[in-house]
């Protein structure tokens, strides 16, 4: 067992990690205040392999291990947590079901495009009635001939306003069953898509959530992604690879949240002291940087497992529950040790805390990931 990263991962997270702070991190306080991405540096993260981490080369992406991709979405919510948001979006919802399960002409057409930089994926699974219970889903794609028509809605979809095309997951029956769901790549150029403004939400309000309509939408039926039938299995599967992602970015905000109040506790005084003198301090940031690590090791084995080709749903939905949750206290301690100060929106503390809060509820809430992992562990032990 080693439990080094390799010289190169390690060089990797040393450039993600200066691109970070020279591009990122002094954007990160007006992206939350004006609700919109850094595209100036978003359009510099084709060098770095940001925009298409596993995206093999050919199409313009970096074609990297997995490990190495969970270590730049960790890099990015040290910094943004909106950032971090919309890029794992379309590194694992936008690209990831393309990349598997394209065909040459639909990679060709989308991939280039997508790690450009000058665009975002998107994935839209989620319904106003519909989220955990995905075989609920009420979207329709009806089949016309050479054509689906399309009608229904998605709602708190990651960047649709800056998608090419939208991984559109929808059934094509109205029978139950778990065979009638497909994936539909929809461009949203076409007839009949309405995308709704972005939600006003409490954090991660750089990143867009959208609303979107489809009104007798024609889509070629060339259009499915991979073999008919096969939507909720590829949902599922996209999940299982975007958890490792969310549990890395929720490692990085706490990474963050962690370091502001380490150097906060150094400098404030209190009882002619410095507060990081103070066993109650002391036992904050204790806990932290014990539950970082833990938290930091289940996604790297998570995204190990996932690069040897192994089984890695239960240990990808521990990772995102475990680093989630940890990043939820590691952020509320990070106010506490900044007293009033962590609760002012001029410390970056403030904006940190509203933004881990989605991570226990996208990909999957706590609640389903104790599901999938209760499931894994009863059949593993029946
Ligand atoms: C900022 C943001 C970005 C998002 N981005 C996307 C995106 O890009 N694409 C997309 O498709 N969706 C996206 N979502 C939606 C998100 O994935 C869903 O909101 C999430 O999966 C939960 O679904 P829901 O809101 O419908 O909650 P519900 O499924 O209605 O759940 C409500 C509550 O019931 C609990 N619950 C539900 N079922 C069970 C059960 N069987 N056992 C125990 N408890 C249960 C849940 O844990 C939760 O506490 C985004 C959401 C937000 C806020």
């Amino acid at each position: 067992m080693d439990f080094e990263l390799s010289a190169e991962q390690r060089m990797y997270q040393r450039a993600v990690h200066d691109f970070c702070e020279a591009e990122i991190k002094p954007r990160a306080q007006e992206v939350d205040r004006a609700g919109e991405l850094p595209w100036t540096a978003i359009h510099k993260m084709p060098t770095l392999g940001l925009t298409g981490l596993q995206v093999p080369e050919e199409y313009g992406g970096a074609g990297m291990d997995t490990i190495s991709a969970a270590i730049a979405i960790e890099e990015l919510g040290r910094v943004c947590g909106s950032t971090a948001l919309s890029i794992s979006a379309h590194n694992n919802l936008g690209c990831g079901p393309i990349v598997h399960w394209g065909t040459p002409a639909q990679k060709q057409k989308y991939l280039p495009q997508l790690t450009s930089g000058e665009m975002l994926g998107a994935l839209a699974l989620t319904e106003p009635n519909a989220g955990s219970d995905l075989a609920n889903a009420q979207t329709i794609a009806l089949r016309d001939g050479d054509h689906f028509t399309v009608n229904g809605s998605k709602a708190w979809i990651t960047n649709p306003m800056f998608a090419p095309v939208i991984n559109t997951y929808v059934r094509t029956s109205k029978e139950v069953g778990s065979k009638n769901f497909n994936l539909l790549l929809i461009e949203p150029s076409s007839a009949g898509v309405t995308i709704h403004a972005p939600e006003k939400k409490m954090g991660l309000k750089g990143s867009p959530t959208q609303m979107i309509t489809f009104e007798d939408v024609r889509v070629p039926a060339d259009q499915v992604l991979g073999e008919e039938g096969r939507g909720l299995h590829q949902v599922l599967a996209t999940l299982d690879a975007g958890r490792i992602s969310i549990g890395a970015l929720s490692v990085g905000l706490a990474q963050g949240a962690f370091e502001e109040a380490v150097r906060y506790a150094k400098q404030r005084e209190a009882f002619g002291n410095k507060i990081s003198n103070f066993q109650a301090i002391q036992w904050m940031i204790a806990d932290a940087a014990l539950e970082i690590d833990a938290a930091r090791l289940l996604v790297y084995r998570a995204a190990w497992l996932k690069d040897q080709g192994k089984s890695f749903t239960k240990e990808a939905a521990m990772a995102k529950l475990l680093a989630s949750e940890v990043a939820e206290r590691v952020c509320f301690n990070a106010i506490q040790i900044h007293g009033s100060y962590g609760y002012s929106a001029e410390f970056p503390v403030e904006r940190m805390y509203r933004d881990q809060r989605l991570m226990s509820i996208g990909e999957g809430t706590s609640q389903i990931q104790r599901l999938v992992i209760a499931q894994r562990v009863l059949g593993e032990m029946a």
